[in-house]
């Protein structure tokens, strides 16, 4: 029986993140809808898939996430006009952070949480980056999320949450108030306080400290230099996105190593 058990729990590991990489792939589909929308106030769901050239309606065979790419050679089947690599890569990525969280995780609530996370900060990070806005469909859509899916820490992990939310939103509106204060101009838009409520929701508030001193750090390294040369202002929720991420999967090993550091 024992033997039975590990087996059938081996075959679990193995066949979840290839389960995962199909789920992850047909939502990167969806996210790419979302990615192109969201930013121009239309809804996700009508009208179904059209051709942003042609506005001819795709038909679900022309619709399967990286497959269709390949097989249409990049063109629309009706107007010939080329397709971005934007919606396969992004069907990629997606379907790569489901396999991965089922893999770091196993057949778990905290690999869904994981996956759903990941998914939401990539629209984020990449929206961010093209439009410089971050939807409420992600911060607002994502804190409940993340507020339910903590229910999986039961009621302390509720209360992580919900307290993480609350820091995440009051520090962040603290923030943009000195900013504006001290600068006598936005430094901090509203959709990175929405942002990282979200984030608090998900990762809890030494999560938010976490992710904030994450993404100032990659935000000074990469972005500031190249800013001020092109007087261009900080998509911040890029660096945030990653610093987010990084903080769900390694934040307890780093509060860990931060508190023998202090003793
Ligand atoms: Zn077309």
């Amino acid at each position: 029986m024992q033997v039975e058990a590990v087996e059938a729990a081996g075959a679990a590991g193995a066949v979840a993140p290839l389960a995962a990489a199909l789920l992850g792939a047909l939502l990167g589909s969806f996210l790419n809808v979302c990615i192109v929308r969201l930013p121009l106030d239309q809804s996700v769901v009508r009208p179904r898939s059209r051709c942003p050239r042609c506005h001819n309606q795709i038909a679900w065979y022309d619709n399967i996430p990286v497959l269709s790419w390949l097989w249409l050679r990049a063109r629309c089947r009706h107007c010939g006009q080329p397709i971005s690599i934007q919606y396969p890569l992004i069907e990629l990525a997606v379907a790569a952070l489901w396999a991965l969280a089922f893999r770091w995780y196993g057949l778990s609530l905290d690999a869904l949480t994981a996956a759903l996370f990941a998914t939401i900060l990539l629209g984020i990070a990449v929206t961010d980056a093209r439009h410089m806005l971050i939807p409420n469909e992600y911060t607002w859509g994502g804190a409940p999320l993340g507020i339910l899916l903590s229910l999986r820490g039961g009621y302390r992990g509720l209360l992580v949450s919900a307290v993480g939310a609350a820091v995440g939103f009051l520090l962040l509106y603290g923030i943009a108030w000195a900013g504006e204060k001290i600068f006598k101009e936005e430094a901090m838009g509203g959709g990175d306080i929405k942002m990282m409520t979200m984030v608090g929701a998900f990762v809890g508030w030494k999560g938010v400290l976490l992710t904030l001193f994450g993404g100032a750090l990659l935000g000074t390294i990469v972005f500031i230099p190249l800013t001020v040369r092109r007087k261009r202002l900080v998509p911040f929720g890029v660096f945030l996105a990653a610093a987010a991420a990084f903080t769900f999967v390694f934040g307890d090993a780093v509060y860990r190593w931060y508190q023998t550091f202090l003793m």
